[in-house]
């Protein structure tokens, strides 16, 4: 059990917040090197630990161990070997910046190559042959079901074979070295468990790393409820792969749960049903039944590795993706408190400074980040995961338009809820201009991740649309933002019901005309995006952390 303080914040954050201190020395660093470098800021992870058994300290320490590879693995997922480029680079500046992004291509802009005489960033990054076409790739999986199977595979690199033609390589055999380190690392802490779901969980993760069976382990974890230790491990997300969005990205997180904070969100889980007929669409987009054994917790995080550690740090999870798992057991949502306030303190706060209107600002706090976080990650669980048509999930149908959408609809749709909820009087005294002007300013701290990313392409779409919706508008004098609370209720119902109907429709077309049209960011938001950038308000966290951060 972890301690807490009286605000509820549990974990001791070391924030070191002297400028141009990404972590690195910077002699011989070059100028414009230091000015990107200076887009991050750095922060310790130091958790407070005292309330752990020796077993469990013990258990954190080797599951940090076990996360390390996964950090190797997705260095050759995104760009190829760490070692080389690493070593290729005099100015430590440089070395820092593509450690920091997994290679030599900028994540909060755009991709763009940092390094002279580097390429575009392939779309579909290492997962699939440099030369491969979209026409090439649509013709192999057209061929047979098995080649389709094996070619969209989650969990296989997509090569050439010796005459040339496209063949699936899986996971576990591509990274087998990494694989193996890790799952040894694995079954190493599942002896150190105590709690017997977690106990499971850890040896099946461990066989899932050698089999690139995912899914035993996905129920296995579904099904634990008790422990305080967690680890998030393996080929997860697929954002990495901007081609198609098939393949997963290895990544790791070492989490310790905040039961008390968990405690007190798990009652709004009990409510998605009826926030689901509450949706404001048509039925037939709502039919589904979201899971109601989804859980919904609080943790600090003590360790990021792999694609959550790469450019910005994620702030929330909700997994698993598999949709089987989903129906079967629903989904669990992790909220990492102490990169939260991290990123709150050091960020979202000065970024109000600069551009909401002062009569708002004080509406900007971090019980409403917390909250609107928390309900984005609710909000996954809402609307519809297969299309109307019976033809498959709507991750297929809108293949690398899905993750944008999909982002897009947990942000309105979790300030949906929050309206809801509020009404209902189930969120406290705070009032709703709160979580709305949180909710706008949260906007601008997210589209500097750069259309690269789908939670920065999903708010630039959100911040065009409210804006030609009236939802705020921009004080000429001052050049600061107003929320307009009604005209951004009526935009929220707008954007939710666009969305949803993409969704079901499983409209990719029509995905990709939102996108097009609107997840860019105009002459008059790039403005402002400079004037954050003049003010040397810093874009994310680069993280110090490990065994010796922790005193393990
Ligand atoms: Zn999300």
């Amino acid at each position: 059990m972890i301690r807490h303080t009286g605000t509820g914040i549990a974990v001791v954050l070391c924030l070191l917040s002297l400028s141009g201190c990404a972590g690195y020395d910077d002699d011989g660093a070059s100028p414009e090197m230091k000015v990107k470098l200076d887009k991050y800021t750095t922060f310790r992870l130091v958790a407070d630990l005292s309330g752990l058994t020796d077993e469990q300290r013990k258990m954190v320490g080797v599951l940090i161990e076990a996360a390390e590879p996964m950090d190797e693995a997705f260095w050759l997922q995104a760009y190829g070997s760490k070692d080389e480029l690493l070593g290729s680079l005099d100015d430590p500046a440089a070395r820092r910046f593509a450690e920091i992004n997994y290679g030599p291509w900028d994540r909060l802009d755009g991709d763009a190559p940092f390094l002279d005489g580097v390429e575009a960033k392939p779309e579909g990054a290492r997962f699939y042959p440099p030369d491969m076409t979209k026409d090439e790739f649509e013709a192999a999986i057209a061929e047979s079901d098995e080649r389709r199977q094996a070619l969209t595979s989650l969990y296989t690199m997509v090569e050439r074979d010796a005459e040339g033609e496209l063949t699936a390589r899986p996971f576990s055999e591509a990274f087998s070295g990494q694989a193996e380190a890790a799952a040894a690392k694995l079954r190493e802490a599942a002896e150190l468990a105590q709690e017997p779901g977690l106990k499971k969980y850890l040896s099946m993760r461990a066989d899932a790393l050698l089999s690139d069976d995912y899914q035993p382990s996905d129920l296995a974890w579904m099904d634990m409820k008790d422990n305080t230790i967690d680890v998030v491990i393996g080929p997860i997300e697929t954002y990495e792969d901007a081609l198609f969005g098939y393949k997963a990205a290895y990544e790791a997180y070492v989490l310790i749960k905040d039961m008390d904070w968990s405690r007190r969100l798990s009652r709004y889980v009990a409510m998605l049903p009826e926030l689901q007929r509450g949706l404001p669409v048509d039925a037939v987009y709502k039919a589904e039944t979201p899971g109601v054994e989804s859980d919904l917790n609080a943790y600090d995080v003590v360790y990021y590795a792999g694609h959550c550690n790469a450019g910005s740090k994620t702030i929330a999870i909700n997994l698993p993706n598999d949709e089987e798992v989903q129906l079967a057991k629903g989904t669990r949502r992790l909220q990492l408190k102490n990169a939260m306030r991290a990123k709150f303190d050091k960020i979202l706060v000065s970024i109000a400074d600069e551009l909401i209107a002062e009569d708002q600002r004080k509406h900007v706090t971090f019980e409403a980040f917390f909250a609107n976080t928390m309900f984005h990650e609710v909000a996954h669980g809402l609307g519809i995961k297969n299309t109307l048509n019976g033809e498959g999930t709507v991750r297929d149908a809108l293949k690398e338009q899905a993750s944008a959408i999909e982002e897009g609809k947990a942000d309105i749709l979790g300030l949906y809820m929050v309206t809801k909820l509020h009404e209902n009087g189930e969120l406290g005294a705070e009032p709703l201009e709160d979580y709305y002007v949180t909710f706008m300013s949260s906007i601008f701290r997210s589209v500097r991740f750069g259309a690269s990313s789908a939670h920065g392409r999903a708010n630039m779409i959100r911040f065009n649309f409210f804006q030609e919706q009236g939802a705020f508008s921009k004080d000429e004098a001052t050049g600061r933002y107003r929320a307009d609370f009604d005209k951004m209720r009526e935009a929220v119902d707008a954007l939710s019901r666009k969305i949803l109907e993409l969704q079901g429709d499983g409209n990719h077309a029509g995905a990709r005309e939102l996108t097009e049209a609107m997840g860019v960011i105009g002459s008059e938001l790039q403005s402002d995006l400079d004037r954050l950038a003049a003010a040397g308000i810093p874009v994310d966290i680069v993280l110090e952390q490990g065994k010796s951060v922790l005193g393990l």
